[in-house]
């Protein structure tokens, strides 16, 4: 195992809301109406904390807001699919890729190490933001773990993992990065024994990322310092 900085990874697997962007509430909203539409009433968000929960996950919570059950989560998220179709535009324009993460992306496609992602976000869904935020390629969508993937955010990182490097996954985890902004990112890769950077760029701030164990904590991809902390040069 190396246990130097991302410079020396095999690939690298990004969380897509609150790390590589955000896509100012369009996608939240969206999937407030979808749940709306197909059960009739407006759910309750209030007091439900959402981040680095998979989609399915978000949608049973929704639906318990409304006494609905989890029967209802496979047409919520269809119902979600066709909402984020209809507003690719939308999307594009609200759509806002963080301080320092082209220079990384980049950085890490010159260096020839593998990127995609390990997201809640159903596969559409996850494919509409990316191409709004214009990161694929370098980032690959093929190799992926979506919320659709897998019923538990572990469940999604191995399906990527899997697609990576086959049924060899489990001794390229010690060289496989994943890069998050909640406690549920590493709780995922502690759970599979991948490395873990979490940055504050999400709803969850800086103090309450650190000392859990994640392998590097940043501020922001931006900030020289954390930068070369986290290449570990
Ligand atoms: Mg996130």
């Amino acid at each position: 195992m190396d246990a130097s900085g991302l410079g020396s990874a095999a690939a690298v697997l990004w969380d897509i809301d609150g790390t590589l962007l955000t896509s100012g509430g369009v996608a939240a909203r969206a999937f407030l109406d979808a749940v709306e539409q197909v059960t009739g009433r407006p759910p309750v968000p209030d007091g439900i904390e959402f981040g680095g929960r998979i989609d399915p996950e978000i949608a049973t919570l929704l639906l318990a807001s409304i006494d609905h059950d989890a029967e209802h989560v496979p047409a919520v998220l269809a119902r979600l699919h066709d909402l984020v179709q209809a507003q690719v535009d939308r999307m594009g324009e609200h759509t806002r890729v963080f301080p320092g993460v082209r220079d990384l992306v980049d950085r890490l496609a010159d260096a020839k190490i593998r990127q995609t992602v390990v997201t809640g976000n159903i596969r559409s869904v996850a494919e509409v933001k990316l191409g709004a935020a214009g990161l694929v390629p370098p980032i690959e969508l093929e190799v992926g773990g979506f919320g659709d993937s897998g019923t538990t955010r572990v469940e999604v990182a191995r399906a990527s993992l899997e697609a990576l490097f086959g049924a060899d996954w489990p001794a390229r985890v010690g060289e496989t990065w994943i890069i998050g902004d909640t406690p549920r990112d590493l709780a995922c890769a502690q759970a599979l024994g991948v490395r873990c950077a979490l940055v504050a760029t999400g709803r969850t701030e800086l103090q309450a990322l650190q000392g859990l164990g994640a392998d590097v904590v940043l501020a922001g991809l931006e900030v020289p310092q954390d930068a070369r902390l986290l290449w570990g040069s």
